[in-house]
């Protein structure tokens, strides 16, 4: 009967190690993927306002717009 409850015992221990193993890896994933740093904001070249990189668009000289109406009228 003892050698029951000691298996019991051991499986117990094995469950808690393997629950704390899993939950370090969770932790150490965590740290390894830092939140994704925030967007580059860029300024309009036609009017200076600033927006998302993502959002703007690319001039046909280069430059950043934040309207095609901007794009079109070129940097100021
Ligand atoms: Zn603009």
């Amino acid at each position: 009967m003892s050698k029951l409850i000691l298996l019991l015992f051991l499986g117990f221990l094995a469950y808690l190690l393997f629950k704390g193993l899993q939950r370090a890896a969770a932790r150490r994933q965590g740290k390894a993927q830092p939140p994704a740093p925030p967007e580059r904001m860029v300024a309009c070249a036609r009017c200076g306002v600033h927006l998302p990189e993502s959002e703007s668009l690319e001039g046909d000289a280069g430059g950043r717009f934040c309207s095609e109406e901007h794009r079109r009228l070129g940097a100021a």
